[in-house]
């Protein structure tokens, strides 16, 4: 049995970077033209090449995202960078307009074509269709549950890949016009502006009845499926999808590693897999409410967060190792930490450290310090265990 793939988010090089090293085997990324997201995109063809490069190292794929629904103007130069995504080695497109499908398919590239979840892709007949397109795998729609998944899954001819992670629409996945209507922001163009999140009074005949202390929000709570991992596995799903360019690098390590260690644990041997002990380690990095979505059932109000606080800062990020010089370390400050905090340096592998802090040097190596408060802030900290470069600490 092939293994699955764990397919990661990245924002930008950085965050790619950190999603290959800590165990994504692809990343999608989106370029600046043609995809959603493009507005926050930091990827030129040069960044994007970059990123093949340095993936490549640790035979990891990077797929792009040409994924906006496109109106006429918007096609200009389609070709050329298709050709360009080719040239620089990149292994997947993923479209959800079909006509940009099949062109990519007509232009017989390299590139394998997935098809975005914006299709909405709710059944084995429609799956099987899309493969006489030349299509090699369709992303499914997001509103499916875990049976329909591994009915389709065992049954398409086509390879399946499923979100695992992330972010849900409160529609149909992507297929919504809120933004278009509250910013005029284009969200099936690279515009959304989560106009869903946003605080709303409720009126009815004109007249607000909603509390004006509580106001009302569209939200849905985040996917968190990690539970179904045997299922989906054992159902021939070829990848796993974890939503998110917009997501902090802290958050892309720690869920990425997560996802990584669960896996592997389940191909080594699924009897001894704890699955809530990895469950508890993807959430450190949520600071979002999180639910099944619709693998149990059709999502109901428990699914959504119509008036409470949606998002809550998380500080459980504390630093990022710059440098390793010995057995000293180079931190770069993310959020406080004081004497006798416990600080938990953690990598790729599933071994963490933990460190009762005492002290830290400033950046001539001199002055002491007992308080880190500074954000980006860059000090030493003595270490009695080995850490490499870009491992993270968080809270202990
Ligand atoms: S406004 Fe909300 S539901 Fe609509 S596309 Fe954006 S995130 Fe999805």
């Amino acid at each position: 049995m092939e293994k699955i793939e764990l397919l990661a988010p990245a924002g930008d090089l950085e965050r790619l970077k950190i999603a290959v090293m800590y165990g994504a085997d692809a990343v999608f990324i989106g370029g600046k033209r043609f995809s959603l997201r493009s507005r926050a995109s930091n990827f030129e063809v040069e960044d994007i090449e970059q990123g093949v490069i340095f993936a490549k190292k640790y035979g990891a794929k990077i797929h792009v995202t040409v994924n906006m629904l496109p109106h006429d103007d918007d096609l200009e130069g389609l070709q050329e960078y298709i050709r360009d995504l080719d040239r620089v080695g990149v292994y997947a497109v993923i479209c959800a307009s079909l006509y940009i499908a099949k062109k990519v398919v007509a232009m017989k590239t390299n590139l394998e074509v997935h098809l975005s979840t914006q299709q909405s892709s709710l059944n084995t007949l429609t799956t099987d269709f899309y493969k006489e397109l030349g299509i090699e795998r369709v992303v499914l729609g997001r509103e499916l549950s875990i049976k329909q998944i591994e009915t389709i899954s065992s049954n398409a001819e086509i390879e399946i890949e499923a979100f695992i992670h992330g972010g849900m629409c409160s529609n149909y996945s992507g297929r919504c016009t809120l933004s278009n209507y509250m910013t005029f922001r284009d969200a099936n163009r690279g515009g959304c502006a989560q106009s869903c999140r946003w605080k709303y009074h409720v009126l009815e005949n004109e007249k607000v009845i909603s509390d004006a202390d509580v106001l009302f929000s569209m939200s849905s709570k985040d996917l968190m499926a990690a539970q179904y991992l045997p299922q989906l596995i054992k159902a021939n799903v070829a990848s796993l999808k974890i939503e998110g360019r917009m997501k902090s690098l802290y958050y892309i390590a720690t869920v990425v590693r997560g996802y990584r260690h669960l896996i592997d644990g389940f191909y080594q041997d699924p009897s001894q897999l704890d699955i809530e002990y990895y469950i508890d380690e993807i959430t450190r990095a949520e600071n979002r409410p999180v639910d099944t979505g619709f693998y149990e059932k059709n999502p109901d109000e428990s699914g959504h967060l119509y008036s409470q606080k949606s998002e809550n800062v998380t500080h459980d990020f504390l630093g990022r190792v710059l440098k390793v010089d010995g057995n000293k370390a180079l931190i770069q400050v993310r959020n406080k930490f004081e004497e006798n905090d416990v600080l938990e340096f953690f990598g790729p592998q599933q071994k963490t450290f933990k460190l009762d802090f005492k002290s830290a040097y400033n950046e001539k190596k001199a002055l002491m310090q007992n308080i880190c408060n500074v954000p980006m802030e860059e000090v030493w900290i003595d270490l009695p265990f080995i850490v490499e470069e870009n491992y993270l600490i968080r809270k202990g």
